[in-house]
């Protein structure tokens, strides 16, 4: 009966609007001991009281961020008084600031398609076809007739034709044939929207940039950056239209109610180890099996048939981290001093800008254990410099960090970024498995 009602609660939201988060509260917790941290663990596990680990239990004193809906909050406030848990409210009503945000992006939406690409707004969300091709990737398009050598846009599949027919889009910036290549995502978990606002932003500057800023230029001249704004396309349009919290895909799972697979667990890489789940209802589902999901495949075939991507970048928020594998096993990377200290200095320079200050290492040791995780997988194909950043904030906004922050975060994370292409292009090695 419960699950009948579920369903048709889904089907009520998604014929007639978008689900609401009225009297959502966001809660900021600090495990303080070991005894604390497994309470915690298992409050992750009470399924019915449909709490959103924003930020899961990893640690003690690493903080858990959880949006508790309105009829949790008593349960969960009196479980965490009972074992004298203390916490802080992050969020009062999550719905207060949606309802903000999509004020700010009714007041700045454009009317007309941006007709080359200093006249879209950077400094607001944007819906998947502001962004797509007929809008923003239409208008770097036309860049390319300014100038021809340097741009292309390609699209590289189409998904799910038989479902809800969204086109995965990848920028190529490129100057020639052959070329290494830098590979760059934004948006996998598609709730996490200023990663592909800082996407859409690293694309123009890298256009604008082109010809004057001497690293840039020379990194340019060598190599080609391919930068997948939208990895999740459904999950990005579902965020918009139905449920802004969503992760996941929108793939429905046989014999589940419960929709979509987490793109960062898909892969073959630790595959259904811990730091993933096999239930398809949890936020972490892994999918059936390695590479089973069509946008992650569609990422495997093509750096398969590349051959000679040098670095693998995947950008997620929050929390202010920059990570390199493994995130499956504690074994160190063959190519750990390296990739420490070219952290290191990324996130010094990312810093220099507004003060912000990240943490760095490998992912199992700085964040928590994540199996199936495309940077360890990329890292396994011998593409050395592959990184994961969580960008802004550390646990005031989560997920809905405020438009007024996407291009400073962007300005920053660029410069991170520029640190690390800069180091690889002069320091390019073959190719082959490392
Ligand atoms: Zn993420």
């Amino acid at each position: 009966m419960m699950r009948g009602l579920i369903v048709l609660a889904v089907l009520f939201v998604t014929v007639y609007g978008k689900e609401k988060f009225e009297g959502h509260q966001v809660l900021h917790i600090i495990p303080k001991d070991q005894i604390q941290l497994s309470l915690l663990k298992d409050l992750e596990d009470m399924i019915e009281l449909q709490l959103d680990f924003w930020r899961g239990v990893t640690d003690v004193v690493i903080p858990v961020d959880v949006r508790v809906p309105l009829h949790s909050w008593q349960p969960v406030r009196m479980y965490l008084e009972a074992q004298n848990i203390e916490y802080s409210i992050m969020i009062k009503d999550l719905q207060v600031m949606l309802d903000e945000e999509q004020q700010e992006m009714n007041s700045t939406t454009q009317t007309d398609p941006p007709r080359n690409i200093d006249s879209f707004n950077y400094s607001t969300y944007h819906t998947l076809s502001e962004v797509c091709t007929c809008t923003l990737f239409g208008a770097l398009a036309t860049e390319r007739i300014q100038t021809p050598s340097l741009f292309s846009v390609m699209l590289f599949i189409r998904l799910f034709p038989q479902i809800e027919n969204r086109i995965l889009e990848m920028l190529k910036i490129t100057g020639g044939t052959n070329r290494p290549a830098i590979w760059i995502d934004t948006g996998i978990h598609s709730r996490e929207w200023v990663t592909q606002a800082s996407g859409t932003w690293f694309a123009k500057k890298i256009v604008t940039d082109y010809g004057t800023d001497p690293a840039l230029t020379a990194i340019l001249n060598n190599m080609d950056i391919l930068l997948e704004i939208v990895t999740n396309p459904d999950g990005f349009y579902y965020t918009h239209n139905s449920h802004r919290m969503w992760r996941k895909t929108r793939k429905p799972n046989p014999g589940s109610s419960c929709v979509g697979v987490d793109l960062n667990r898909n892969w073959d890489a630790g595959f259904g180890g811990p730091g993933a789940s096999s239930n398809s209802c949890s936020e972490t589902y892994r999918g059936p099996s390695p590479h089973s999901e069509s946008e992650v495949k569609a990422i495997f075939d093509f750096v398969k048939s590349h051959g000679n991507i040098k670095a693998f970048i995947s950008i997620h928020s929050y929390s202010q981290m920059l990570l390199y594998p493994y995130g499956y096993t504690t074994t160190p990377v063959r190519d750990q001093a390296e990739l420490h200290s070219l952290a290191k200095k990324a996130v010094e320079v990312l810093a220099s800008l507004y003060g912000t200050k990240y943490r760095y290492g490998s992912t199992i040791k700085t964040i928590y254990q994540v199996s199936g995780g495309s940077v360890d997988w990329a890292y396994s194909q011998g593409i050395k410099y592959s990184y994961t950043f969580e960008l802004r904030d550390t646990g005031f906004y989560g997920f809905v960090l405020p438009a007024n922050q996407i291009i400073p975060t962007a300005k920053e994370t660029w410069l991170a970024l520029m640190a690390i292409m800069d180091h690889i292009y002069k320091n390019l090695y073959a190719s082959g498995k490392t």
